[in-house]
């Protein structure tokens, strides 16, 4: 049977090109092939079953009104126009009756495809002059860390870790997250690696690593300054190094110096004999590479962490040989201008935080009346779950979904219009772990009427009077006006487009401080930038201390499982919940595995089963993430329970803050 490419922009970083099998316009089979070589042939079971995603009978395949209650799910189905009519009429009737900043879009990462998002939706948007959506639901602390240290310097790829002779993964577990660096660390390994793993769950690598660290919920700033303090204290700092290539130096060392290892190991609830092990590793095994995932960042702490461990691999002389240096999830190689696809200029209206959209709904003044959702599930993926739907609640909102399924925030639809997959449509998409840039190309035939976010939003450009002559339409254009305005255009566009993929320009494994180099002026290492020194509350390094109390005493965190990419993939999950506790805090309560229980603090409450397993630190229970309500007892999720509280840097969520007490449900 002939196979079709195409390539996976989900929001995952290994970016994996696909080989899809397609007989009378069903999908036979869907798996990796070679032309990122990072996919090395294979891909999740997640997609690789993504047909009963696409072809399932959950799928939104036409538009459509509500005629029940709001939140009820009861809807009539329209046609397109009588959808898109409804639509513009009312986008239109919120610009002339309350101002376009009366008009909030709510999206986020369902597809990280150029074309899904910031392009014809931004288009749209800006040009009414809606309120502006800060997408800082993810990434965004380890981003300004990142930047402000090395202006997005190249991360080491995840095909050069076979040089590393320490691997550390450092709040990511690549078992959900990232699968294709397994095979690599595996080898690694056979050759000799040494792995570390700092993780407060025992997760699948955790259990096979040489050193397990499992610190407290938004300690790992105190555990990275601490290796700081002791590289410098013990004379491994490369001193050389740091005053050709670095500045902040001292300024660091000043605010590392109060981290004694017991002090950290305390602080975060490590064994010390364990840190001190860690610090003689890193201190001493080359090279050495750290993979820095998000779960470092879901904290008060989040951005001054992130920094402090890519502080390390300057502070130890890592750099400048294959497998030395640093990952991070976004340390791309290749740039893109997403923007020429939108070609209508940001306009300077209010800005509202995604972590706050609960708060925005039901208190900004002057009041939000229309919400579209797109590439987003905002009552299951957002902070301060109970304020979301009762703004979603709201009769007086009209809101606006277009997605691919059901999903809970779609049963509180006004209009719900329905969206193709990426197996559906042409989309560009880039990996943020595997470097390259590749085309998606439609493999089957539409699902009943659904439609792609760009033809979607040119219509409403449209209809509006907002379309402007000169606007890129359709995807060829798009992805050529994006191609056309990419600084290492030539090489990319023209493998784009013969190929279908591209490779960076200097290379697919570059060296860090030998082929790439921080993105400053200096080209230097910048360890304690004045601004986000500014910006953090308790200054760059500054650690806060945790939020817990007696009578809310547990962290609750919410981790990606392999079953959904945060909450796609939802409807699929037909197991209920379950909250994971570790044997201590089960027996004090009284709690056993299968029992009933209610985790709840100030916020909100989420009942679901327990289970009792030491694969979770002593203090620290897990609810996973990307729950829909049909997955616990009383329809909330891990985000009933999570703040609204903003990282230290970044304006980044801080999910891993939940602070609960657990009890017996009755
Ligand atoms: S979700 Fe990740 S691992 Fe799965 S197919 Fe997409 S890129 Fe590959």
């Amino acid at each position: 049977m002939p196979t079709l490419p195409t390539a996976c922009p989900l929001d995952c970083p290994d970016a994996c090109s696909l080989s899809a099998t397609v007989e009378d316009g069903r999908l036979v089979r869907l798996d990796g092939d070679h032309r990122n070589p990072l996919t090395a042939g294979f891909i999740c079971a997640k997609v690789r079953e993504i047909g009963g995603h696409v072809q399932g009978a959950e799928r939104l395949r036409h538009p459509a009104i509500r005629v029940g209650a709001k939140g009820e799910g009861r809807f009539a189905t329209v046609s397109w126009d009588e959808a898109l009519d409804q639509v513009a009429a009312r986008l239109r009737e919120a610009v002339d009756q309350h101002g376009g900043e009366s008009i909030l879009p709510v999206c986020y990462g369902g597809s990280n495809g150029l074309l899904t998002q910031d392009a014809t939706d931004a288009r749209l948007f800006h040009r009414l002059g809606a309120s502006r959506l800060a997408k800082t639901l993810c990434a965004a602390p380890s981003g300004r860390a990142y930047e402000g240290l090395y202006g997005r310097m190249p991360g080491v790829a995840l095909p050069a870790y076979r040089h590393a002779r320490l691997i550390v993964l450092w709040g990511v577990n690549p078992s959900a997250t990232g699968i294709h660096s397994i095979p690599v660390i595996k080898r690694a390994r056979s050759a000799g690696a040494t792995l570390v793993v700092v993780d407060p769950r025992r997760t699948p690598l955790a259990q096979q690593a040489d050193l397990h660290l499992a610190p407290r919920p938004g300690t790992d700033l105190c555990l990275a300054l601490a290796l700081i303090e002791h590289l410098f204290a013990t004379g491994r700092a490369d001193r050389e190094f740091l005053s050709e290539h670095a500045t902040g130096v001292e300024a660091l060392r000043e605010r590392a110096s109060a981290w004694s290892l017991p002090r950290a190991a305390a602080e975060a609830g490590v064994p010390q004999p364990d840190l001190e092990r860690f610090a003689a590793l890193y201190s001493s095994t080359r090279p050495a590479v750290i993979r820095c995932g998000w779960g470092v960042e879901r904290n008060r702490n989040g951005g001054s962490a992130v920094a402090a461990i890519l502080a390390l691999p300057a502070v130890a002389g890592c750099f400048g040989v294959p497998g030395g240096g640093f990952t991070m999830s976004n340390s791309r190689t290749i740039r893109l201008d997403g923007d020429a696809a939108a070609a209508a200029p940001a306009p300077s209206t209010r800005e509202i935080n995604l972590n706050r959209v609960g708060r925005a709904l039901t208190e900004a003044d002057p009041p939000i009346h229309v919400v579209l959702s797109y590439n987003c599930n905002p009552l299951s993926t957002l902070p301060d779950q109970e304020r979301v739907r009762r703004g979603l609640l709201r009769e007086d909102l009209f809101t606006v979904v277009f997605d691919q399924v059901m999903t809970d925030t779609a049963r509180h639809a006004d209009v719900l219009l329905p969206a193709t997959t990426f197996l559906e449509h042409d989309d560009l998409t880039r990996g943020y772990g595997a470097m390259v840039v590749q085309r998606v190309r439609p493999v089957l035939p539409t699902e009943g009427e659904a439609r792609p976010n760009w033809m979607v939003f040119e219509a409403l450009c449209d209809r509006l009077g907002l379309s402007e002559p000169g606007d890129p339409r359709g995807p060829d254009a798009m992805v050529e006006a994006i191609l056309g305005a990419t600084e290492d255009a030539r090489s990319i566009a023209d493998a784009v487009r013969t190929e279908g993929v591209a490779q960076p320009p200097g290379g697919s494994e570059p060296v860090q401080m030998r082929d790439v180099w921080p993105r400053h002026a200096d080209r230097r290492i910048h360890l304690c930038p004045e601004a986000l020194d500014a910006e953090a509350p308790a200054g760059l390094y500054g650690y806060q201390p945790d939020p817990g109390g007696p009578s809310h005493p547990l962290a609750l965190i919410s981790p990606a499982t392999r079953h959904t990419i945060s909450s796609t993939f939802g409807q699929r999950l037909r197991q209920p919940a379950e909250l994971v506790m570790h044997p201590q805090d089960a027996s004090v309560r009284g709690i056993a595995s299968g029992d009933e229980v209610a985790a709840f603090n100030e916020l909100g409450r989420v009942e679901c089963r327990a289970r009792v397993s030491d694969e979770v630190r002593p203090g620290v229970v897990v609810l996973p993430k990307g729950l829909w309500s049909r997955h616990t007892s009383n329809g909330a999720t891990a985000n009933a329970v999570a703040p609204d509280a903003l990282t230290d840097l970044g304006g980044g969520a801080t999910f891993n803050d939940a602070r609960v007490q657990v009890v017996r449900a009755t």
